[in-house]
């Protein structure tokens, strides 16, 4: 039994390399460099969730504009910071959460900033992150990721679903089960350049409603387009 499962997971294993290699094929390969620290990292992606990429840009630059510094967004009403970050939607929901963590951070470290999690041992950053109200596995993954260049693999909606399509992940698995299956299954030095470019494969290729099968690189990998055929073409 053991022995049919750890055949099962080595051929997951390739298929997961035989993918990264055709998507670095198409989308070339990504040098990591930080985008925002920790700390904006983890409000810009509490400001995506559940909206486009354009409107969490919009939402985190009005809020940057507002508030210069997140000592400001800590310490104004919440009705201002909703106020700010209303193109994001939403607003009602993320503004407490934001102001909560800001307060949360603040009472745990004795100041705004989240540097110090880059040093941590990764379990122990991810358990921090995560005891953080409205926190959950891919925002701590982003934060990680993104803001520090340490090994942690953020499941978003394009991952999540390729993955699925691909037959990485079971169809049935939660988020929570997509991001321990897939750091798992993916090689922590692959992680930074296989999201981004499962990310731009969703937006150009596997779309949500209609994907693109008949010019996918991936297709051979595919267990939703081996069982649908061509459905879409
Ligand atoms: S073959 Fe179709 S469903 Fe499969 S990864 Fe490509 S676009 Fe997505």
């Amino acid at each position: 039994m053991r022995l049919t499962s750890d055949f099962a997971i080595g051929e997951k294993v390739a298929k997961v390399k035989a993918v990264h290699e055709a998507l670095l094929e198409e989308y070339g390969p990504r040098r990591w460099r930080q985008r925002l620290d920790p700390l904006s990292e983890l409000i810009y992606t509490i400001l995506s969730q559940n909206t486009s990429d354009v409107n969490r840009d919009r939402a985190y630059e009005r809020l940057k504009k507002r508030f210069p510094t997140w000592e400001r967004v800590r310490d104004a009403q919440v009705e201002e910071i909703a106020e700010a970050i209303r193109p994001g939607g939403l607003a009602k929901v993320k503004a407490p959460r934001i102001k909560s963590i800001l307060h949360t951070i603040t009472e745990r470290r004795g100041k705004l900033s989240l540097d110090f999690i880059c040093q941590m041992e990764i379990e122990e950053a991810k358990e921090w992150l995560g005891s953080l109200t409205g926190v959950g596995p891919k925002t701590t993954a982003c934060v990680l990721l993104f803001g520090c260049g340490r090994p942690a693999f953020p499941v978003d909606t394009h991952v999540y679903r390729i993955s699925k399509r691909l037959g990485l992940i079971s169809r049935k698995a939660s988020t929570q089960e997509a991001h321990q299956t897939l750091e798992d299954l993916v090689s922590p030095r692959d992680y930074y350049a296989f999201h981004l470019n499962l990310i731009a494969h969703g937006r150009e290729v596997c779309k949500a409603r209609r994907p693109r099968c008949e010019i996918c690189g991936l297709a051979s990998y595919c267990d939703y387009r081996r069982e649908v055929g061509d459905w879409h073409s």
